[in-house]
């Protein structure tokens, strides 16, 4: 997964919350499966999706602004413009 990225953009930042905020989110639904509210995981399961697709989304709409790993277009260099 993560082979010691070091990139400080936001692009990659946000990629690397993505873990953290699936394993937040199955821990939450499962602790609230175990109150008495009658919500199990079988009715928030897809809220899972949903934590998915806002880290994705966050990771599609951050900059790649000082992105130094692979798997981008290196920015900087001859371009023109502002
Ligand atoms: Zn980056």
């Amino acid at each position: 997964m993560a082979n010691g990225i070091k990139c400080k953009c936001r692009r990659c930042m946000c990629r690397g919350l993505m873990g953290p905020a699936v394993l937040i989110t199955i821990g939450a639904i499962f602790l609230i499966d175990r109150t008495p509210w009658g919500y199990g995981f079988g009715h928030l399961w897809p809220i899972l999706l949903v934590v998915i697709g806002l880290v994705k989304l966050a990771e599609a709409l951050a900059s790649t602004e000082g992105h130094t790993g692979p798997g981008g277009s290196s920015g900087g260099g001859s371009g023109g413009g502002s």
